[in-house]
């Protein structure tokens, strides 16, 4: 063989070789992928046989509950305070995913929310009957006849808000 010859052959064994190595590394992430799945289903599962203790409350951003929390801001048209669960109830578990951005039927437009908020729908998904849209500022349902969809991490349409 010649010069040329061997090198081409040299390289062409190369590629050969590194392409089988990324094979095995594509087929690692997918296993990688899979497996995750699993275990946050798993989690979810656990988390689902504690009960939630919704008395294990507070108000958004920390402290405790207070009488007027539900007068409405005339300039945000948003609540003084929103009741979440406390983070020793929320630390029992998630029996969703998390996710903290939400979309309005009604208007199309996206609302995303504290991580408290957020974390509250995860481990109690029925704990509220409605929420708040930043475009029409005001409260609607959620639940199966609400109207909001979950607006997911990867910008996919998931499930209604509150199921
Ligand atoms: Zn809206």
């Amino acid at each position: 063989m010649t010069e040329l010859e061997q090198a081409q052959a040299a390289y062409d064994s190369a590629v050969a070789e590194r392409a089988a190595a990324d094979k095995i590394v594509n087929d690692a992430a997918k296993k990688v992928i899979a497996a995750k799945r699993r275990l946050e289903e798993a989690k979810r599962e656990a988390a689902a046989k504690v009960p939630v203790d919704r008395n294990a409350r507070q108000l958004s951003g920390g402290g405790p509950v207070t009488a007027d929390h539900r007068e409405i801001d005339p300039a945000s048209g948003q609540q003084k305070g929103y009741i979440v669960l406390r983070p020793d109830e929320r630390a029992k578990g998630f029996v969703r995913p998390f996710r903290d951005a939400y979309r309005h039927l009604k208007c199309g437009k996206i609302t995303t929310m504290s991580r408290d908020i957020a974390e509250t729908y995860a481990r109690d998904p029925e704990f509220y009957t409605g929420t708040f849209c930043t475009t029409c500022r005001g409260h609607f349902p959620v639940g199966a006849d609400g109207e909001f969809t979950w607006y997911e991490m990867d910008g996919a349409e998931g499930p209604k808000v509150g199921t």
